[in-house]
């Protein structure tokens, strides 16, 4: 079966008090949304903005409980996860921001950044240490010499390469990038795209590719979700959505 299966998911926000609570009873951020990725797959979703993505990456993180539907990972409904198994689960399901900067801690170096994940399972010794950071930033094609840098100390692709290799920290299945681009120049867009495919054909991860842009999204899906006031308007193959006439 699918690596990652999303069954009619529907989140409703509560909107306001008093009357307005009557009126506009709720917010119908995400509707009956379904759909699946196999393992290695890349589904990208597409959408203006207020469309309801990042609800559904954060429904897919489980950050936020859904009003309806269900999320089931290799087959295993993650509702009905104990907070430990949860948290197992989670190891497997890495997400990659928009803004790495806001997420990465300002005060730790590049290396504490990459290898904190795996320090909140296991001690790791200075060694061990640097050897995994050196190798994460390898993957994502930076020098080991950046290990000691600050956020700060780093360009906005940098840090987004960095922001990517703590999320392989963990080796996980399936990595859900929230705009992982979109803040970033285009030239720089480009090597991030680049190295986000690179690493899909090397590790074999699965990619949630959640973006406004379409044309960034033509260069790294297999296929493509597009979703609009809530709901999938339409799922085809990246080929089909992007066919020359
Ligand atoms: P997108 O990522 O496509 O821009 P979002 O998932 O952020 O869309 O938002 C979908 C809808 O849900 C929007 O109308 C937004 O205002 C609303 N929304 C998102 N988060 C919340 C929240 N925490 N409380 C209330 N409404 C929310
Ligand atoms: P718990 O809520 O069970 O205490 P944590 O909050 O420590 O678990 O997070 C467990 C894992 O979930 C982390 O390894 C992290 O990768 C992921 N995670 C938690 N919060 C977020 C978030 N806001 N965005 C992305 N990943 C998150």
């Amino acid at each position: 079966g699918p690596l990652l299966k999303v069954e009619n998911l529907t989140k409703h926000y509560p909107l306001g008090t008093g009357f307005l609570k009557k009126t506009i009873p709720v917010i119908r951020a995400v509707e009956d949304v379904s759909f699946s990725v196999e393992a290695g797959e890349t589904l990208c979703i597409v959408g203006e903005s207020g469309c309801g993505k990042s609800t559904v990456a954060r429904l897919l993180m489980r950050l936020v409980e859904p009003t309806g539907g269900r999320v089931l990972i290799d087959g295993t409904d993650i509702a009905g996860l104990k907070k430990h198994a949860l948290h197992a689960w989670r190891r497997r399901m890495q997400m990659v921001f928009q803004d790495p900067y806001s997420s990465l801690n300002p005060r730790l170096t590049a290396g504490q950044i990459i290898t904190e994940p795996v320090e909140n399972f296991e001690r790791l010794s200075r060694k061990q240490r640097n050897a995994l950071a050196a190798d994460l930033l390898q993957k994502v094609g930076m020098s080991p010499e950046m290990m000691h840098r600050l956020p700060s100390e780093l360009s906005g692709g940098q840090r987004q390469r960095l922001g990517i290799a703590r999320a392989l920290a963990l080796q996980p299945s399936l990595i859900i990038a929230d705009e992982a681009v979109s803040a970033l120049d285009v030239s720089v867009q480009a090597q991030i795209l680049n190295l986000l495919l690179d690493l899909q054909q090397q590790l074999g991860i699965a990619f949630v590719f959640i973006s406004h842009d379409l044309s960034v999204v033509e260069h790294i899906g297999h296929r493509v979700a597009v979703m609009y006031l809530g709901r999938i308007v339409e799922l085809a193959q990246c080929e089909a959505l992007f066919a020359k006439p």
